[in-house]
């Protein structure tokens, strides 16, 4: 047995220790294909504060990599493991410690899943609006350090803008504590957006406030169905345009209408080429007209059908499957999924930019995303034991990024930037502010601990 974990065992109860070979397998990798992930030393099933201290004070002493995990549903490789390294699980520090209905916020650990949280404030008649597809089986403290966005976003903005707080262990094991629980505050630096989306590599958070809303209206949902991508592009521009307020606004091609109809035995219109939802919490009246001019914006745009959930069960299933889509393309075979957010003025052409992509790289990209962001996730689908397919859908991935670029988007709208696109983030960001990342990494974490390798390099 190591001196690391001899060390471990004496600073930590034993269930918060694994170091069985088998058992660990499970905590080396998230949802990305294609990273590559090490052998762990030893797991810290961390319940409390000070675990996650004794756990980074050893990794110091002995200057070994620390990397920190939620629920491992990450798309980048940034929960990877490294080899030889500590995995801080913070899967363990599942409690909701308190909700304020007055003040509107939440004191959560990490290790608390999206959908329980959501559900746990709504009993209170609160709203906590980040909610990312996977919210079922994703961590409050990874969407906290990947700044996870969702499909409400489009009106009420994504992690960050919900962040009042945060407890986080540095690299040398102190617990420093940001921010505030009041509605407004601006002492020193904010270090907690600093935080938020820094993927595992400044601080481990142990405990975050978060900002809750009151709960709205009973939603309305609607279909709209086009015979071309491209043409359900342009509508979207339109309805953004137009200004009409929408909760929600998802597209899914036929490629994905496809998988889902299989994964979930539902009867989506496959007849389409795509298909957009939209809906309105807006409520009673201005709720209907926000959906009445939505169907006539698409009509007037292209749309061949436009059909209005009949309920809010019926609405329900609609996201239900806008939720499942990755999900159901992964069924398909092996699959990259890309996270680019365009200005929404260029959504059009980018969809169009992607079907040529694979139409020129003959190879299966499913489009789908949070369209009213115009962040989308063309999902490249391929047999990876099929070499020539597997470099031809590389290319594809990387021309997607490629062109997201060109037309003034971004790399990663949300997934974030883990091993998967650190040397696209190089691209996107310039050298100027890749260095004041690594002054940062320098500054918290000078012997580059935790979770080396990932972001910035
Ligand atoms: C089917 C599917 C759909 C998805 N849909 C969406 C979506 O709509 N929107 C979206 O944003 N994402 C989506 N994702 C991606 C993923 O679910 C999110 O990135 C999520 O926030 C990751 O949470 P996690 O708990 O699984 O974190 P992990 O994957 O375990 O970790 C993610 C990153 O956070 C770090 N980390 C985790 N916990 C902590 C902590 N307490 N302190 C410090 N660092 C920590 C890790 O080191 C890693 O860098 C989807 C994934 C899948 C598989």
């Amino acid at each position: 047995m190591s001196e690391v974990v001899e060390r471990l065992r004496h600073v930590l109860p034993p269930e918060a220790l694994v170091t069985d070979h088998d058992r660990m397998q499970s905590y080396r990798y998230d949802r990305a294909m294609f990273c590559p992930a090490g052998e762990p030393l030893a797991v810290v099933l961390a319940r409390e504060t000070a675990h996650v201290q004794a756990a980074v004070r050893v990794a110091a002493e002995y200057g070994v990599p620390i990397v920190p995990q939620g629920a491992r549903s990450g798309l980048s490789g940034a929960a990877n493991a490294l080899d030889g390294c500590i995995v801080v699980s913070l899967e363990k520090m599942d409690k909701i410690l308190r909700i304020e209905d007055v003040d509107r916020y939440v004191v959560t650990q990490p290790g608390v899943y999206n959908a329980v949280l959501s559900r746990a404030v709504a009993e209170h008649g609160l709203f906590y609006p980040p909610d990312p597809s996977s919210w079922e089986f994703c961590s409050i403290g990874g969407n906290l350090s990947t700044n996870s966005g969702g499909l409400c976003c489009v009106k009420y903005g994504v992690t960050t803008d919900y962040v009042l707080g945060l407890e986080v262990v540095l690299a040398d094991g102190r617990v420093l504590r940001t921010g505030r629980k009041t509605v407004k505050g601006v002492a020193g630096y904010d270090l907690t957006k600093l935080l938020v989306g820094s993927e595992g590599t400044l601080g481990i958070i142990t405990e975050a406030t978060l900002a809750l809303r009151p709960q709205t209206a009973r939603p309305r949902t609607m279909a709209a169905l086009f015979d071309s991508g491209v043409t359900a592009g342009e509508a979207i521009i339109e309805i953004i345009r137009s200004g009409v307020s929408l909760s929600l606004l998802e597209i899914m091609d036929r490629t994905t209408i496809a998988a889902v109809n299989d994964y979930k035995r539902m009867d989506l219109p496959t007849e389409a080429a795509a298909m957009l939802i939209a809906q309105s919490d807006a409520g009673g009246e201005a709720g209907a007209a926000d959906i009445a001019t939505v169907a006539k914006l698409c009509r007037e745009h292209g749309a061949i059908e436009c059909i209005e959930a009949d309920d809010e069960a019926e609405g329900e299933l609609l996201l239900e499957a806008r939720r499942s889509a990755l999900l159901a393309l992964d069924e398909l075979g092996t699959t990259m999924i890309d996270d680019v957010c365009v200005p929404r003025s260029r959504l059009a052409d980018f969809i169009g930019a992607t079907e040529k992509i694979a139409t020129d790289l003959d190879i299966t990209i499913g489009v789908l995303g949070h369209a009213g962001d115009g962040n989308m996730h063309p999902t490249v689908v391929f047999d990876a034991q099929d070499p020539e397919q597997a470099r031809r859908a590389q290319v594809a991935f990387d021309k997607v990024m490629e062109v997201g670029l060109e037309l003034g988007g971004t790399i990663t709208g949300e997934h974030g930037v883990g091993v998967l696109k650190r040397d696209w983030l190089r691209q996107e960001i310039g050298p100027v502010a890749e260095s004041v990342h690594r002054a940062i990494k320098a500054a918290l974490d000078p012997k580059n601990l935790l979770n080396p390798g990932k972001v910035v390099t």
